[in-house]
């Protein structure tokens, strides 16, 4: 009776396998294929291609922790090319 408002789950995240407990309504995930564990259409050799529907069916969503959702947003705002320089 000592919870807070909000249910909480214990579940291991789909990036670095740390056991984190998250709010499942709030919580980030991702869609990941068991057979490979990578989302539909990325192929274990990090290449993409179109996802069949059976991989999309047997696929989940899986709980990402904080610190990984961090790690992938500075990880894109880094891969964003600096802008083309432009001739007078
Ligand atoms: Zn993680």
């Amino acid at each position: 009776m000592a919870d807070k408002p909000g249910k909480t789950e214990t579940g291991r995240c789909c990036a670095c396998g740390r056991t984190f407990t998250y709010d499942p309504g709030e919580v980030m995930t991702v869609l990941i294929d068991p057979q490979t564990g990578l989302p539909p259409g990325f192929s274990v050799l990090g290449t993409l291609r179109p996802a069949g529907p059976e991989a999309v069916a047997r696929s989940a969503d899986q709980p990402v922790c904080p610190a990984c959702v961090d790690r992938a947003a500075s990880l894109k705002a880094a891969d964003d090319p600096p802008p083309f320089p432009t001739w007078p």
